[in-house]
Order: structure tokens, then C-alpha cells, then sequence
């Protein structure tokens, strides 16, 4: 399509906010925490809701519970009792039908503004109780002699703005925009019948009717997820599907599962198979193994590691946590023990001496497999051949990451290991590249994990079990969601879980780990809980992937409103890992309604798909295991669950595109390509 020409040069709008009358340092330091830099960055930032002029209420027809708009003029204005700025500020008003108090906490400042006579424009959440009415903290705007009407956005907003300064701010900058060139190629626009940006931008901000609303958000919504799409089948087409691979001699494999100390369940054998064909066969592997937590998808990765070795090619072997590495290289030692391997650890806390010789030892093909964190795709690593590249617990890395280990080596098959059922609306857009095997039995002779919740008052019958675990020769984890004390916070810390309960079980070996403690700390700290020396270890979430101690049966959780689901879930997959029955002891004294539906869902299943999907909806997608992690732009407006009708169309028209023009060279598609570079050289994780 023939990009559109902006009726005026745009400078203006890509100026700091600062060039805008009325914007102060002070203001454009508020802003910046919204992400608003320049003017044209409050573009995106989309109202969160709409006060609605053209429908005003009359104060006698206001029902409890509604946001409404209402106009009313200034009775009198008092403020409550307290100090200084501390104090309720109580205005009370009234339109033709009746009365209405308006209240502002911390007010005091608010009170001179609120005249007698003067009318006000109120917009907020009405409270009606024994028949009177009020509004907390409404949004409020002088309204006499106001000629606004239509529908005004309401932004978000953050300390040091109020709605107006940002409002001035999308009515300037839409402005200044002139005619706003089109982002999107028209193939995509005719294709589903869109709007153009220009109409989106202007009636997401000040829609003048609920048509165009309408109109303008599917636009946006679309536009996110056509962006999104597009990214990840670019970067992926560099290293995705029918990639041109390595051939393994796979026969090889029955040497070291006959080996283990335990015979593959029918699972892993079906997900090892298959990562076993895709070796065999000359295409690169691309291969998502998902497998709940203690499944083993670590003994499915290792057979996969011996046949690189026994064919010649080196493996890495990338965890998310410095623990865990460790951890894999304990198991990997001894897996290998009796076969001819090289194994060598690389984490970015190991001396640099250590590291030097580590990274040789790559270099020169003497070391067959690495084990390690990020440090494995630093820039200074290199593979004299990397044939095989596994990523465990895939969801806390970037996609990028995952694409730079796989270039270190020519070709290598990639396998990646994840114990976060990703439910299907959203691996559809996440891990499309990837072929899919599940883990979905877990190894037999475990007995089931016993879930129970408490609050405050049952804590001690928490301990109690714990400890009678502990004296019977088992150990326990006490899990709390801070590291330290803090004023702010009512919860426990597990620096005072940790006093407390050496001296509650003065007899008992306790250990104490964080993120905060230095490497060598956590090591020997952990050390000593894989030996049995520590029989009860009070730690944050750093635990929470990976930890494989068979002999822990007890998962106590304090302040569980404090987790989500999915990291709950993590965290009891650390016990009931042996052959002993094993506890998930949840406590929480909160009553929000989040904490006891979380803990509920807890006690009531140990599915780790069904968890994947409560949490997906009490949380919603934007936060589910983080977009961000990926090194994905956040979604603004898309919900991929949600909107799967729009992502399905959005998909479609991003494969037709890159099927006619794999890389958006054609002229038609040229300013889309522009945009999309723009878009996501700003997340440097993700390289296009
Ligand atoms: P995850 O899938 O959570 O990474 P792991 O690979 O850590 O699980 O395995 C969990 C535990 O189960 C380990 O102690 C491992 O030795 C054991 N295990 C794995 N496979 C089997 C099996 N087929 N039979 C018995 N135990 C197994
Ligand atoms: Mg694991």
C-alpha cells in the first residue's frame, strides 16, 4: 500500500513531553513512570474505562455498586477528623433530585477547590447504604459553563497526574499527529476488515460513538497480535521448523536407559522416541517437552545427551537458576558415571580461572557436555561442536535465549523442557515453532501429595505434622515470600521464620537460604540439605524450580495469599518426590477472595493443566509467567484467550503475508517492516 503522507512534519509529536505547554520536569517525570517519554508515546497508553457524558445520572436513580457520571453543585465542604493532611475531606452536593457526598482521603489539600455553589462533574463508583449516597475518591471536573461532552477516556494515572494533564496530553498529541500513517500492510486491513489507524488511535482515545469504540479496539487488539505473530515467525524462520539438521545414529540409546536405576515410564519412553526420531532425521529438532513437575524429564534429556556424545557432538545443558545447574550436574555425574564423558559446570559465580578452563575445554572439544546458566551463550563461549542444545524449565527464559545457545553450535537439534503446562490458546502463539511431547504420568510408587490449609490459628497443627515428619527422618521445607522484615509488610520473613523456628525445634538441624547470600553460601547451605545434615530448610522461592531431594516429604508455605498458583504448584512439586507420603501444608490468615480460591484450587488438585488454567484466569494472560520474560512486548490490549477469534484471523494473515514476502522486502509491506523493527529493537531481547 502506498504509505499515507502525514499532513504535517512530526517532529512535534516525537519531541519530549516536556515541549508541551503546561508540562513541567516534574509532570514529565510522572509520565515517564506511565512510559510516556514523548508526546506520541500516550498514543498507546489506552483509557482504562470512559466516563460517558452523554449519559449524566441524576442523583435519586444512582444504583449501588454502578460507575456513573454525575453533575452536582457544592453544598458545603468540611474535613474529618485527624491531623494535617491526614484528613477525610467530606463534600457534600446535590443535583435536582437528591443529595450526594463526595470523599477524599488525605483531602485536605482538595478543600479551598470545593466552593460553595460552585458544580462539579463527578465520576466514580456510587456507594448507596441506608439510603444515602456517596462516591470515594471520584474523578472530578469543574462543570459550569463546561461545553464538554462525547465520551472522555480515563487513563491510568500515577502519582503527580491528575486525569486532565493527561488528557491534554492525547488531545495534543492527537493533533499534532495530523493524518497518522498506516502500520498495518492493507492485505492484512482488507483481509479483516479493518479500520485504519488513524480512526483507531483517534476513537480509542475520545470515541465519538460505541461503533467506532468498537471498531477501533479490534483494530488494536489485532494489530498487537500481528505484530506479535509476525516477530516470532521472523525470528523463528532463522531457526525454526525445517531447519536443516543433524543426522544421529540413534540406536545407540538402549546402552544408558538400560543403565538407570529404574526402568522409563511409558511416557518418557513415548517423548523419548520421539525426540529420537527427530534426531535420527536430517531435519533439525525443534521439540517442547512438557511434563508436570517430577515427571522426569531430566532422565529423558540425559538419553538424549548420550546420543550427541555417543555420535561425537557436545551438549549443553542450560538451567534458569545457579541451583539448579548445580543440581543437574550432581545427577549427570552420576548418570554418566560408568560411560566416557566429559561433564563440566559453567555458572557466571565460578572464578574466573575456572571459568577460562571450562571455556577451553569447549573450545577444544575435550569437555562432551556443559552444564550451566546463562553464562553457556555469553559471548565469549564458543563450541567446537555443539550438537544438541536443552533448555529446562523453558518458561524463565526469553525466546531469544533460546535462539542464542542454538547459535553457538552449526545446526543443533534444540529441545526444550517445560514443567509450566502452557494451555493451548496461549502456546498456540508462544511456541508455535515447536513439535510437542508430554510427560504425562509420573514415575510409579509415589504416594499422592496431602494438601491442607490453615490459617493463623492452625499454624502450630502445620508445625506439628512437619515436625513429626522431621523426627521420623524426614525433612521439610518452610517456604516464606520475603527474604528480610519490613515494615510495610505484614508477613513473614524467612530470615524470622528461620529464628523461629530454630528455636521452636531447638534439636533440629535448620538451614536458612535467599537470593541474597553469596554463591558460595547457597552451596554449601544446600550442600548440606541434599546430605540429610539440614533436616528443615526455611528459604524464599529460590526453590522453587528444579529442587530434587527425594527424602523431603513436608512443603510448608507461609503467607501463601502472597504466590501465585503456578509457582505454588512449583513449589509442592518439590516433595512427594521419593516413596514417601509427602505435605503440602498452606498457610494464610488472608480472607481476600484470591487467597482462598488459590488455596482451594491447591487442596482440591495436583493437576498441574487444570492449576495452569485457574491461573490463567484469575491472573489473566498479561501476567501468566510473564510476558516480559519472553522478551515479548507487553500486550496492551490483546488477551490472547480472550480474543482467540481475532489471534486465529491475525495468524492467518501473518502467514499469507511472510508466504508471499518471507522478508517483508516487497514495497507494499515496506512501512510495516519499518514499524516492526521499531517496535521490538526497543526489547532487546529479541532480535529481528
Ligand atoms: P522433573 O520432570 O520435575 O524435572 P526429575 O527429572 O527431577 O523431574 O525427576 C524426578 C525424580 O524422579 C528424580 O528423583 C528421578 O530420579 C526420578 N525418576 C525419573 N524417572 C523415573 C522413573 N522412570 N522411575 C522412577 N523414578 C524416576
Ligand atoms: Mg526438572
Amino acid at each position: 500500500m502506498a504509505q499515507k503522507k502525514t499532513s504535517r512534519n512530526n517532529t512535534e509529536l516525537y519531541s519530549p513531553v516536556t515541549d508541551l505547554k503546561g508540562v513541567g520536569p516534574k509532570k514529565a517525570e510522572a509520565f515517564l513512570r506511565l512510559g510516556i517519554e514523548k508526546i506520541s508515546d500516550v498514543l498507546e497508553l489506552y483509557p482504562r474505562e470512559y466516563e460517558d457524558l452523554r449519559n449524566i445520572k441524576r442523583i435519586a436513580g444512582l444504583k449501588d455498586g454502578e460507575k456513573a457520571v454525575v453533575t452536582a453543585r457544592v453544598l458545603n465542604a468540611s474535613l474529618g477528623r485527624g491531623f494535617g493532611r491526614k484528613r477525610t475531606l467530606h463534600v457534600l452536593t446535590e443535583d435536582d433530585t437528591g443529595r450526594m457526598e463526595v470523599l477524599f482521603f488525605n483531602g485536605t489539600y482538595l478543600l479551598p477547590q470545593f466552593k460553595t455553589g460552585l458544580s462539579f462533574r463527578f465520576f466514580g463508583k456510587v456507594k448507596c447504604e441506608y439510603g444515602r449516597v456517596s462516591m470515594f475518591h471520584p474523578s472530578y471536573a469543574r462543570s459550569d459553563g463546561e461545553t464538554q461532552e462525547g465520551i472522555l477516556p480515563v487513563y491510568p494515572l500515577t502519582r503527580g497526574l491528575v486525569q486532565k494533564d493527561v488528557r491534554h496530553l492525547s488531545a495534543a498529541a492527537l493533533e499534532m499527529a495530523g493524518d497518522i500513517p498506516e502500520t498495518l500492510p492493507a492485505a492484512a486491513i482488507s483481509s479483516a476488515n479493518l479500520c485504519g489507524i488513524d480512526y483507531a488511535y483517534r476513537n480509542i482515545h475520545y470515541p465519538e460513538g460505541d461503533d467506532q469504540f468498537r471498531a477501533a479496539r479490534y483494530r488494536l487488539v489485532y494489530e498487537e497480535l500481528f505484530y506479535l505473530d509476525a516477530a516470532l515467525a521472523l525470528s523463528r524462520s532463522r531457526g525454526g521448523k525445517g531447519r536443516k539438521g543433524r543426522s544421529f545414529d540413534v540406536s545407540c540409546v538402549t546402552e544408558f536407559t538400560d543403565s538407570l536405576p529404574y526402568k522409563l515410564t511409558n511416557a518418557q519412553s513415548r517423548a523419548l522416541s520421539e525426540i529420537l526420531s527427530d534426531m535420527h532425521s536430517d531435519k533439525a529438532m525443534n521439540r517442547l517437552v512438557q511434563g508436570d513437575v517430577g515427571s522426569g524429564k531430566t532422565a529423558v534429556a540425559c538419553a538424549a545427551m548420550f546420543t550427541a556424545l555417543k555420535n561425537g557432538s557436545q551438549s549443553a545443558f542450560m538451567a534458569p537458576t545457579d541451583i539448579l545447574a548445580r543440581q543437574h550436574f550432581e545427577t549427570l555425574k552420576k548418570l554418566f558415571k560408568g560411560f566416557d564423558a566429559h561433564i563440566e559446570l559453567l555458572t557466571s559465580s565460578m572464578s574466573s580461572a575456572e571459568k577460562r578452563k571450562v571455556l577451553k575445554g569447549l573450545a577444544d572439544g575435550s569437555i562432551d557436555i556443559a552444564v550451566g546458566t546463562h553464562a553457556l551463550i555469553s559471548d565469549n563461549v564458543e563450541y567446537k561442536d555443539l550438537g544438541l542444545v536443552i533448555t529446562d524449565e523453558q518458561h524463565r527464559f526469553g525466546v531469544n535465549q533460546r535462539q542464542l545457545l542454538s547459535a553457538k553450535g552449526t545446526n543443533p537439534d534444540v529441545l526444550v523442557m517445560t514443567a509450566t503446562p502452557i494451555p493451548r490458546t496461549l502456546a498456540v502463539v508462544l511456541y508455535a515453532d515447536l513439535d510437542l511431547s508430554v510427560i504425562d504420568e509420573l514415575p510409579p510408587g509415589r504416594m499422592p501429595i496431602e494438601t491442607r490449609r490453615y490459617d493463623a490459628s492452625g499454624r502450630n497443627e502445620a508445625y506439628k505434622i512437619l515436625e513429626s515428619e522431621v523426627r521420623s527422618g524426614r525433612q521439610a521445607y518452610v517456604v516464606a515470600p520475603f527474604i528480610e522484615d519490613s515494615d510495610a509488610l505484614d508477613a513473614y520473613s524467612a530470615e524470622s521464620l528461620y529464628e523461629e523456628t530454630k528455636s521452636r525445634f531447638p534439636d533440629i538441624e535448620c538451614g536458612l537460604l535467599h537470593g541474597r547470600m553469596t554463591q558460595q553460601e547457597k552451596d554449601s547451605v544446600m550442600e548440606r540439605f541434599y546430605a540429610g545434615e539440614l533436616r528443615i530448610l526455611v528459604s524464599t522461592v529460590v526453590i522453587e524450580v528444579g529442587i530434587d531431594v527425594p527424602n523431603a516429604t513436608v512443603m510448608l508455605i507461609e503467607n501463601s495469599e502472597r504466590f501465585g498458583l503456578a509457582q505454588m504448584h512449583q513449589l509442592r512439586g518439590r516433595v512427594g518426590r521419593g516413596t514417601h507420603k509427602s505435605y503440602c501444608l498452606i498457610i494464610t490468615d488472608s480472607d481476600s477472595e484470591t487467597a482462598v480460591e488459590r488455596a482451594e484450587i491447591m487442596c482440591s488438585t495436583s493437576d498441574g493443566f487444570v492449576i495452569a488454567n485457574k491461573d490463567l484466569e484469575i491472573r489473566g494472560p498479561g501476567e501468566f509467567f510473564g510476558y516480559r520474560q519472553h522478551g515479548l512486548p507487553q500486550l496492551r490490549l490483546a488477551d490472547p484467550v480472550k480474543h482467540v477469534a481475532v489471534a486465529a484471523q491475525a495468524l492467518k494473515d501473518v502467514k499469507k503475508m511472510l508466504a508471499e514476502d518471507p522478508s517483508l522486502s516487497h514495497p507494499e509491506n515496506a512501512y510495516f517492516a519499518l514499524c516492526l523493527r521499531n517496535k521490538y529493537m526497543q526489547s532487546d531481547r529479541l532480535t529481528l
